[in-house]
C-alpha cells in the first residue's frame, strides 16, 4: 500500500480521523490539520443547502430540472480527449458494450455500499465477500448485458474471485468497523448560471465531528503515475465544489483508493482551487456549445481509442460519422446546430 499527497494542501499541524467513530490508526489513517475552522462550524453534509460563503454566488441556480443539459467530470474528460467520443457518449447516447472492467467496478462498489449498512462491527471481509453473490445478481438484473461478458463459468468464477481480491485491498486501506460515513453515493447537482448543470455521484463523503468533510472516491484500477493524477484530482475538485457551492462548506480532503494497487492519494482543496475550476469548467462548456454550434466534433487519436467503442463510426479508423440529430443537441447541450437553428 502506498500513500500520498497532492499538490499544495495546508502544512499539517496535527492528525485527526475524519469518522464518526474512534481514530483509526492504520496505515492510512486520514492525516489532517486540526486547527479550528477559521469560519463558523460548518453545516454538516446532510444539512439543507445554504448560500456559499465565497464570492460568485449569484453563479448558482437551483431551478433548473435534473434533465437540464448537464456535465459530469467523466464526460468533461471526454470531451478534452476526444470531441467527437464526447458527442457520441453526450449527444447521440448511443449504447456501448458491457465490458469485464467496468462491470467489476461496479459490482465493487455495491458491495462497499452496502457493506456500510451492516452494523459496524460486522463490516468484516468475510462479510464483504458475502455481499458479492447478492450484488452481482442486483447487477446482472440492471444490466443484462453482463451475462454475456463471460464465456464459461470458470471465466465468471475468477472474475468474481478478481473482485473479492480488491475488496481484499480495500480492507487493507481502511477499517470499515471504524468508519460511519455521512452519505454513500450521493447524487451531487448544482445548476451554474449560464453554464451547464454540473452533475455526478460521490462514492463516500465523511463528516468529523468537528464538522470536516472528506471525499472518498474507489478506483478499482491502478493509481496513475505521480504527476498524472491530474484527471482523477479533476473529478475530485469537481465534486469539491458542487459541494461547497451548494452547501457552503469546502471539504477539507479528498481522497481516492486505488483497489487495483493499494495506493491512498490525499489532496486538501483550497478555495482559490475551487474558482480556478469553475472557470475550467466554464471555459470547457463554451467550448462544447462551440463545437455543437458548429457541429464541429474533432475526433483525436489517442492511446485512448483502443477502448473506444465507436471506431467504427470514426475517421481514424476509416468509420463515417452519421449526421446528428438537432433536437438531440438542443436536449444535451442547450443549444442547436447553427445549420439547424
Ligand atoms: S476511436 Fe479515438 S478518435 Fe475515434 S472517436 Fe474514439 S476516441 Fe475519438
Amino acid at each position: 500500500m502506498h500513500g500520498r499527497a497532492v499538490g499544495g494542501g495546508r502544512r499539517r499541524r496535527g492528525v485527526a480521523a475524519v469518522s464518526g467513530a474512534a481514530p483509526t490508526l492504520g496505515p492510512v489513517t486520514l492525516q489532517v490539520d486540526l486547527a479550528p475552522p477559521a469560519a463558523a462550524a460548518p453545516a454538516p453534509v446532510g444539512a439543507p443547502p445554504e448560500a456559499p460563503a465565497a464570492a460568485g454566488a449569484d453563479a448558482v441556480r437551483t431551478d433548473r430540472a435534473p434533465s437540464a443539459p448537464g456535465l459530469s467530470p467523466s464526460r468533461a474528460a471526454d470531451f478534452g480527449r476526444c470531441p467527437l467520443l464526447f458527442r457520441y457518449r453526450v449527444v447521440d447516447r448511443r449504447p456501448e458494450p458491457a465490458s469485464p472492467a467496468a462491470a467489476r467496478g461496479t459490482l465493487v462498489h455495491a458491495v462497499l455500499e452496502h457493506l456500510f449498512e451492516l452494523p459496524a462491527a460486522e463490516r468484516t471481509l468475510e462479510a464483504a465477500h458475502g455481499l458479492v453473490p447478492g450484488r452481482w445478481e442486483a447487477l446482472l438484473a440492471d444490466d443484462p448485458r453482463c451475462a454475456e461478458l463471460f464465456s464459461s463459468d470458470a471465466e465468471r468464477v475468477e472474475w468474481l474471485r478478481s473482485a473479492e481480491g480488491l475488496l481484499g485491498t480495500y480492507f487493507r486501506l481502511e477499517d470499515p468497523t471504524r468508519l460511519e460515513p455521512a452519505e454513500r453515493e450521493l447524487t451531487v447537482r448544482l445548476d451554474l448560471a449560464d453554464g451547464p448543470q454540473l452533475r455526478g455521484i460521490v462514492d463516500r463523503v465523511d463528516v468529523a465531528p468537528n464538522g470536516w468533510v472528506r471525499v472518498v472516491d474507489y478506483k478499482t484500477g491502478r493509481a496513475p503515475s505521480p504527476g498524472f493524477e491530474g484527471q482523477a484530482l479533476f473529478q475530485m475538485r469537481f465534486y469539491a465544489y458542487v459541494l461547497w457551492r451548494t452547501r457552503g462548506v469546502l471539504p477539507k480532503l479528498l481522497q481516492l483508493e486505488y483497489l487495483g494497487d493499494g495506493t491512498v492519494v490525499r489532496h486538501e482543496p483550497t478555495e482559490e482551487e475551487m474558482l480556478v475550476l469553475e472557470r475550467r469548467v466554464r471555459a470547457l462548456w463554451s467550448a462544447v456549445q462551440a463545437a455543437a454550434r458548429a457541429d464541429r466534433w474533432e475526433h483525436r487519436v489517442s492511446k485512448l481509442c483502443g477502448w473506444c467503442s465507436f471506431q467504427s463510426l470514426c475517421p481514424a479508423f476509416g468509420g463515417t460519422v452519421p449526421p446528428v440529430d438537432p433536437d438531440a443537441v438542443e436536449r444535451a447541450l442547450g443549444v442547436r446546430p447553427d445549420a439547424a437553428a
